[in-house]
C-alpha cells in the first residue's frame, strides 16, 4: 500500500516536471520567436533584412535550407541591392516578372507545408548537400498583392508536416511581409529625398552625404579622390531665348551625357541651378583632367533637339581639383570636403573669366592651370 502510494507519487511528480519541462521549452521558444519578430519590424535596411533572414534565421531555428524569393519588376530592389556595394547574401533571387510565383500559389496564394517533392521544390530551394525532407513554403503578401515567397526546408522529418499548427509560421510570413513593405517605403523616401526630380540624378544633399564618406574612405586607405565642377556657360540666355521648358529639356540633356562619364563607384549630383558635381573615386588630377576634357569636348559637339526643328548647342566650364594636397593639413571631415569643392569652384570660375567652354585644375601648389597647358598629355575623344 504504502509503496503504491510512493510509485504514485512518484509518477505524478515526473509527470508534473514533464509538463514543467514542456512549459519552459515552449516559453523559450515563444521568447525567442518575440525576439526574432521585434527585430524583423526594427530592421532599418533591406540589407540588414535580408542578412537576418537568410543568415541569421536558419542557424538561430536550425533550418537548413532558407531562400527569399523577391517579386522586382521595376529592378527597383535589384538597384537597392547594387548600391549597397556589399554581396547580398546567398538564396536571395529577385524575379522581374510574377509568373513562376502565380504558377506555384494560384490565384489564392497560401502557405504550404509539406513533405519536399523534387520536381516541384527544388526551383525554390538552394543546391544542397542533402535533400530536404519538408518544406514551409511563405507566400509573403500585403494588401493583396503577392510580394515574393519565403521558403524554409529541413533535412529533419516532420519538421514541417500539413497537420502541423500553422499558426506560428503565418506569423512569420506577415510579418515579414510588413518589415519588407515597411523598409522598401523608407527606402523611397530616402530615395526621393535625394534625388533631383528633373534629371533624376542625385541632389546635392545626396552628394555632401557621399563627399564626407568618400573623403574618410580615400584618407583611409590613401587613395586619390577628385572633385570636378561643371557649370553650364550662358545658361539664362538659354531660357531667355527659348524659353524656360527648353532650358528644362537642355539640362535634362546634360545629365544624361555627363552618365556616361562616371563609373558605378563615383558620384554625380546636381549641385543646383545648371551647376552639376561630380567625384571621381580612387582618380588623381591627371586622370580627372582627363575625364572632365572629354566632357567638355562631348558637350560642345552635341546638339539639342529642339520642338520647331531647330538645334540647340551648348558648352560648360569645368573646374577640377584634388584631394590629397587639401587633405593632408586639415582634420575635420566637413572642412576637408569644403575646402575640396571651394579648390574645384575656384578653378570654374577661372574658366568663366578665361571665356569658358573649357576646363580648368587646380595643382598641388594651389595654382590654376588650362588643361591645354597640362604636363600631362590629354588624350581627344
Ligand atoms: P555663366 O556662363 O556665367 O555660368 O552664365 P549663366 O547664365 O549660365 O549663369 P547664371 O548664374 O547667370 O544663370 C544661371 C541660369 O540657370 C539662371 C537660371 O534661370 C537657370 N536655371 C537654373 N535652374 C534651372 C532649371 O531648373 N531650369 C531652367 N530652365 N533654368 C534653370
Ligand atoms: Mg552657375
Ligand atoms: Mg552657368
Amino acid at each position: 500500500m504504502e509503496t503504491d502510494l510512493q510509485a504514485e507519487n512518484a509518477r505524478l511528480r515526473d509527470q508534473l516536471q514533464n509538463l514543467l519541462d514542456q512549459a519552459r521549452h515552449n516559453e523559450e521558444k515563444m521568447h525567442r520567436l518575440q525576439g526574432q519578430e521585434l527585430r524583423l519590424l526594427e530592421m532599418e535596411s533591406l540589407f540588414e533584412l535580408l542578412h537576418d533572414l537568410l543568415l541569421e534565421y536558419p542557424q538561430q531555428f536550425n533550418l537548413d535550407n532558407v531562400t527569399l524569393f523577391l517579386l522586382d519588376p521595376e529592378y527597383e530592389i535589384q538597384r537597392l541591392v547594387e548600391e549597397s556595394n556589399s554581396e547580398p547574401p546567398a538564396g536571395l533571387v529577385l524575379l522581374h516578372d510574377a509568373s513562376s510565383l502565380y504558377q506555384y500559389y494560384g490565384k489564392e496564394p497560401a502557405i504550404e507545408m509539406g513533405e519536399f517533392i523534387p520536381e516541384v521544390h527544388t526551383d525554390w530551394l538552394q543546391q544542397l548537400d542533402a535533400t530536404p525532407s519538408c518544406i514551409a513554403m511563405l507566400p509573403l503578401e500585403r494588401r493583396g498583392h503577392l510580394m515574393g515567397t519565403l521558403n524554409l526546408a529541413s533535412v529533419e522529418a516532420n519538421r514541417f508536416t500539413r497537420e502541423h499548427g500553422s499558426d506560428f509560421i503565418e506569423r512569420l510570413a506577415s510579418i515579414v511581409a510588413i518589415s519588407l513593405e515597411n523598409i522598401l517605403n523608407q527606402e523611397r523616401l530616402k530615395r526621393i529625398g535625394l534625388t533631383d526630380a528633373l534629371t533624376g540624378l542625385n541632389n546635392r544633399r545626396f552628394f555632401d552625404q557621399r563627399l564626407k564618406e568618400e573623403i574618410m574612405r580615400s584618407l583611409r586607405h590613401d587613395q586619390p579622390l577628385a572633385a570636378l565642377f561643371i557649370d553650364a556657360d550662358y545658361f539664362k540666355a538659354i531660357n531667355d531665348r527659348h524659353g524656360h521648358t527648353v532650358g528644362d529639356l537642355a539640362l535634362m540633356e546634360l545629365a544624361k551625357r555627363l552618365r556616361r562619364y562616371v563609373r558605378l563607384q563615383d558620384v554625380l549630383a546636381r549641385f543646383g541651378g545648371e551647376e552639376f558635381a561630380i567625384l571621381l573615386i580612387n582618380d588623381g588630377l591627371e586622370s580627372a583632367v582627363q575625364v572632365a576634357e572629354r566632357i567638355r569636348e562631348e558637350v560642345e559637339q552635341m546638339a539639342i533637339s529642339l520642338p520647331g526643328g531647330d538645334k540647340l548647342n551648348m558648352t560648360v566650364s569645368i573646374g577640377v581639383a584634388e584631394l590629397h594636397s587639401v587633405a593632408r593639413e586639415l582634420r575635420d571631415l566637413d572642412e576637408v570636403g569644403l575646402a575640396l569643392l571651394n579648390r574645384a569652384d575656384e578653378a570654374v570660375y577661372a574658366a568663366k573669366d578665361e571665356g569658358r567652354n573649357r576646363v580648368i585644375y587646380m595643382d598641388d601648389a594651389g595654382q590654376l592651370i588650362p588643361a591645354e597647358q597640362a604636363p600631362f598629355s590629354i588624350r581627344p575623344l
